[in-house]
């Protein structure tokens, strides 16, 4: 091997090697190692237990927020916006939601999204929303209880990521799975010469809530809703505020009569 071949190895050599090898998770007092660079490079900061934490929930430690404490923003939220249905910013939001879906092209069935990109997966998530008729209402409420809670949280994660994938969980969850069912013909157990019994199968896939694609879908989210976040949060939250003296809203995140899906 000749000199320059010789170095040209070294060079690529140090160039492939990962420059985290050594380092450690930034989480501190963990003293794990941090994790290997892996394709979606979100985690390359953390230890394994971390990075996935932060995979899910937009932080590496701060867990996400729990339904019971989300439900009465949620509802406050809407039930605000349906009494404000022709405010300004109100429409804004509601619009620039309308146009995600719009946007968003062909429905792909959640068994297809696993060859496409992180910001493709999010797009096909409005897809399955509008699919879906899921009312552009919820996704705005979504993020406006997501902006109200972490006001009233007293050591909150006021990081842009952590409020965007809080506000993405909801609205993941507001799509449905893909559902398959079909039957087979099975070969008698007992005995071949008996007629065959037909049995059901079934496959259910869901989008996966994890990753980049939740930083894509509360990118969205964000731009759709800051501006009525701007001008209106503050009456939203004082309305909640008098909302919670007159029951509990914890259990649903829905007021009555409202649901996610008209559409399976
Ligand atoms: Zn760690």
């Amino acid at each position: 091997m000749s000199n320059l071949d010789k170095r040209a190895k070294d060079v690529k050599a140090r160039a492939t090697q990962p420059d985290h090898m050594y380092s450690y998770c930034r989480v501190i007092h963990c003293g794990q190692p941090a994790r290997a660079g892996t394709a979606d490079g979100l985690d390359r900061l953390y230890c394994r237990r971390h990075a996935d934490h932060y995979q899910r929930h937009g932080s590496p430690t701060k867990k996400s927020y729990p339904a019971q404490v989300l439900n009465p923003y949620r509802q406050a939220a809407l039930v605000w916006m349906m009494a404000h249905e022709e405010d300004f910013w109100v429409k804004d939001a509601v619009g620039k939601v309308r146009g995600l879906y719009n946007r968003s092209g062909q429905k792909a069935e959640a068994f297809r999204l696993r060859g496409l990109s992180p910001r493709e997966r999010g797009t096909a998530l409005w897809a399955r929303l509008r699919a879906s008729e899921v009312d552009p209402r919820l996704p705005v409420a979504a993020w406006l209880a997501v902006e109200m809670v972490l006001k009233d949280d007293p050591q909150p994660d006021l990081k842009p990521e952590f409020k965007r994938v809080q506000a993405a969980k909801l609205v993941h969850r507001m799509v449905s799975g893909t559902h398959k069912r079909w039957e087979r013909k099975r070969p008698h157990p007992l005995h071949p010469g008996l007629p065959p019994v037909r049995v059901v199968e079934e496959k259910h896939w869901y989008p996966k809530s994890r990753g980049r694609v939740l930083r894509h879908i509360g990118q969205d989210l964000a731009g759709a809703v800051e501006l009525l976040a701007d001008h209106r949060l503050e009456d939203i939250r004082t309305f909640k505020g008098e909302r919670d003296k007159l029951g509990t809203y914890t259990s649903s995140p829905y007021p009555k009569g409202v649901v996610a899906r008209t559409r399976p």
